[in-house]
């Protein structure tokens, strides 16, 4: 069974994917991480992001080993390695290309066969899984997100600065939901939650309530 769910940056998606895998005994897969390892491995080789037959190139070359919510690149760990502000930013920009895009779906097909998961990312439930059994978007208002980012860098004692941080999502938000190929946006047939006043463990019980019942029904 294939649970999916996209939504924007800050929603809280991989954190409750992550909860709900593990309630559900399924795996669980962070599909922004692939991206991230694809401008990871460009930015290590010095590819520009603006040139996009290299990229291209270099994205079908990779190896990609995902397990248990650590991500391999030709055998290299990357997991913690793409989280910086610079591969959060390139992610996006080399999310724009179909080539890559396509490359990446295959992998994450590849993943997900032969065994039960959540997903989680952009394109999940309109793209990669349209027949999914159960698809959800969760949703937050960006001030909403910026503030949950603020207090996590705070938290870790880095320095962070609200507009800043609001800024970035929305310049993020803009480009994946603009954008020709894929575009962030719910599957007509995605449960819609928005988690703007929502503690993290109601929206847990709510998805994995439904998750459920969709289970049940497709038994
Ligand atoms: O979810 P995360 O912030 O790690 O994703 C990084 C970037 O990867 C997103 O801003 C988006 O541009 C891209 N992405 C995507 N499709 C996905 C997952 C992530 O385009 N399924």
């Amino acid at each position: 069974m294939i649970i999916t769910i996209d939504g924007p940056a800050g929603t809280g998606k991989s954190t409750v994917a992550r909860a709900l895998a593990e309630r559900l005994g399924f795996q669980f897969l962070d599909t922004g991480a692939l991206y991230r390892a694809v401008a990871w491995a460009c930015l290590e080789g010095e590819i520009s992001l603006d040139d996009v037959k290299t990229i291209v190139d270099k994205t079908r070359q990779m190896q990609f080993r995902w397990e248990e919510g650590r991500l391999w690149i030709d055998e290299q760990e990357v997991t913690e390695k793409i989280r910086t502000a610079d591969v959060t930013q390139g992610a996006s920009q080399v999310a724009v290309i179909p080539e890559v895009r396509e490359a990446l779906n295959e992998v994450q097909r590849q993943i997900a066969d032969t065994r039960d998961i959540v997903t989680e990312g952009r394109d999940q439930g309109t793209v990669v899984f349209p027949h999914a059994t159960c698809k959800f978007y969760l949703n937050a208002s960006a001030e909403e997100r910026a503030r949950r980012r603020y207090l996590e860098l705070t938290n870790q004692g880095e320095e962070a600065e609200f507009e800043t941080i609001l800024e970035q999502i929305k310049e993020r938000d803009d480009r994946d939901a603009t954008r020709e190929i894929a575009p962030l946006k719910p599957a007509p047939d995605a449960i819609l939650v928005d988690s703007t006043n929502l503690k993290p463990d109601r929206v847990l019980d709510l998805l994995e309530k439904t998750a459920q019942e969709k289970q049940a029904e497709a038994k």
